[in-house]
């Protein structure tokens, strides 16, 4: 299916500056910044800077600089954050299934306690 971008989601107005974030990092392509709702004691939102709406319309659509980017920022992230010997889980929703609230993509990075089975049942 082709992805339909809205310029209005809040991720495009933080990216724009219209709202504030407690940004992690960032690079020329990428964007890492807290969660305003905490679920674990880390946990950090990383969104390209293009108009994507999901991994998979990411993963098809951007260039190649912007998927590297985008992925070795995630590894910087985990360095800074001090995850790997702990462990850490990403997330990323999609559409309607995968309960998703803001139409921007962003993996979720989760750590710093245990985070139990991956899903839970409904
Ligand atoms: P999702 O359900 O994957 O779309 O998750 C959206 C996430 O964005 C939620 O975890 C929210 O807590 C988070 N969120 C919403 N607004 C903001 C904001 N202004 N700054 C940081 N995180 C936000």
């Amino acid at each position: 299916m082709a992805y339909t971008y809205d310029p209005e989601n809040i991720f495009a107005k933080i990216l724009r500056g219209e709202i504030p974030n407690r940004t992690v990092m960032e690079t020329e392509h990428t964007l890492a910044f807290e969660d305003i709702y905490p679920q674990a004691p880390i946990h950090v939102l990383v969104i390209p800077k293009g108009p994507y709406v999901t991994y998979d319309h990411f993963a098809s659509d951007a260039s190649d600089a912007e998927i590297l980017d985008y992925t070795r920022t995630v590894a910087a992230i985990c360095k800074k954050l001090g995850v790997e010997g702990d462990g850490w889980r990403m997330i990323s929703n999609a559409g309607q299934n995968g309960v998703q609230e803001v139409p921007h993509l962003h993996v979720h990075i989760l750590g710093g306690r245990g985070l139990g089975r991956m899903l839970a049942k409904v």
